[in-house]
């Protein structure tokens, strides 16, 4: 199937970084096609039809939550883009605005609109420092062309757009961690609700989205919302990139429609181009290191057979129990020599270091679960505390403030949950764990699919 490109068409276009190739290249038509001829509802009309979620991770439809944005009289409202792509395995905001800046100053401008927000923000994560200048120029550029500032196109729509980098925490990822910072606060999520579209920045009502979401409003501006849904499947409309990484021959980001397959991506030559070295597949994490980790046998097909792709409803058909989650699109890919329980401590240790502290499952679960998967890894755990590990990630699960605990909870679960007898290989083989000499013939099972 021939592929199509939306946010990615022009990527590979030389200079489309800066402002005159992008303009050439069909640049800004989105914010004169908005500005001009629709209203602000009608934008947000455009956006919920379009069928666009959250490319953040949640895929919680972007028109709604457009829609709640609370409108009281003489208070200002914010947009605020979440460019603080810290998901370990997730890099396509970082493309994104790396090569093409403008496509997410445009999606900015046209998305202001639309709420009726004359500043917005990119927070950006702090790792992502040089992304800071490339942003900072193309604002200035969209500015000196008469696309930010007063009276924009003469339609008396103010804008501005700022960037503020943020320090280097997993947790500012979170909306309201993420606001809390930007008001120069520490980074701690705020309980909900009241929810941002009331309360957000500086008690005004606000809007968070990711940087993915925002560049795709210029598309289906420019296609229109009709056109823009009916690429993809059902609720998994538009296109969405996905960043992937690991055991892959091609690793990179790629912009897929949502009716391919988890097989066509891994094995074709568009996409991943398979495993290296001729190694057989045993798991994958297609949703960033938060989502449950799957098998390779429930990876291509559901447990009802019937052929997985790489959609939101597709990934996680089954619940937890056989499916998993499209997230952020941050697609890790293991083969057979990689060891779930390593895997699982360091995502253990990354959550634990990332958890602000503030309610007890998380702050503490964390601790614990690290700590143990670390004997476990090492060659010093029990038997008993397989079934430690599984009664504290559930103890966290849906008991914290914010979405942290259930990021940490669920990769717990779900190597447990499939890889069971891999965590008693660990205790009933201390020896090979203490020398790193891990003999995965014992993996010659069922889960791994064939080179
Ligand atoms: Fe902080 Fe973790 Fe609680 Fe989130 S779940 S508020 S990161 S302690």
């Amino acid at each position: 199937m021939a592929s199509i490109k939306l946010l990615l068409a022009n990527d590979k276009v030389e200079g489309i970084r800066y402002y005159e190739a992008y303009r050439k290249h069909g640049g800004y038509t989105a914010v004169e096609k908005a500005l001009k001829t629709l209203t602000p509802d009608e934008v947000t009309e455009e956006v919920k039809k379009s069928g666009l979620r959250g490319r953040g991770g949640a895929g919680f439809p972007t028109g709604m939550k457009w829609s709640f944005l609370a409108k009281p009289e003489g208070i200002p409202r914010y947009l605020v883009c979440n460019a603080d792509e810290s998901e370990p395995g997730t890099f396509k905001d970082r493309y994104l605005m790396e090569f093409i800046p403008h496509l997410l100053v445009e999606g900015m401008i046209v998305s202001s609109y639309a709420l009726g927000a004359n500043t917005s923000y990119i927070y950006i994560r702090g790792e992502y420092a040089w992304i800071v200048n490339i942003l900072e120029q193309a604002i200035a550029e969209a500015k000196q062309n008469g696309w930010l500032g007063k009276n924009i196109l003469g339609t008396g729509f103010d804008h501005e757009i700022y960037v503020q980098r943020g320090a280097g925490a997993y947790i500012c990822g979170e909306e309201t961690a993420l606001l809390e910072s930007l008001e120069g606060k520490r980074g701690n999520p705020r309980i909900k609700p009241p929810f941002p579209a009331v309360k957000g920045l500086w008690d005004s009502p606000t809007v968070v989205n990711n940087v993915e979401t925002i560049a795709a409003v210029v598309p289906i501006m420019n296609h229109g919302a009709e056109e823009y849904a009916k690429i993809g499947v059902g609720r998994s409309t538009g296109t969405k990139l996905i960043s992937a990484c690991g055991n892959i021959n091609k690793p990179g980001v790629y912009e897929i429609d949502m009716t391919i397959s988890v097989e066509e991506f891994i094995y074709s030559d568009e996409y991943c181009g398979g495993i290296p070295k001729g190694k057989r597949l045993k798991a994958c994490i297609p949703g960033g290191s938060s989502v449950p980790i799957v098998p390779a046998n429930l990876l291509f097909k559901t447990a009802k057979g019937e052929t997985r792709y790489m959609n939101y409803e597709s990934l996680s058909d089954g619940g937890f129990e056989t499916g998993t989650m499209m997230g952020s699109g941050g697609f890790i890919v293991f083969d057979e020599d990689q060891c779930v329980v390593r895997h699982t401590m360091t995502l253990a240790h990354f959550y634990n270091h990332e958890s602000c502290g503030q309610c007890s499952p998380c702050r503490e679960g964390t601790g614990w679960m690290y700590k143990i998967l670390k004997n476990i890894e090492y060659g010093k755990g029990k038997m008993s505390d397989i079934d430690l590990l599984w009664d504290i990630q559930r103890k966290i699960e849906g008991n914290t403030i914010c979405p942290l605990g259930d990021a940490a909870a669920w990769p717990v679960a779900a190597a447990i949950r499939h890889f069971r007898d891999e965590f008693e290989w660990h205790v009933t083989h201390p020896e090979e764990c203490l020398t790193r000499n891990f003999g995965l013939a014992h993996y010659a099972d069922e889960r791994l699919i064939p080179a």
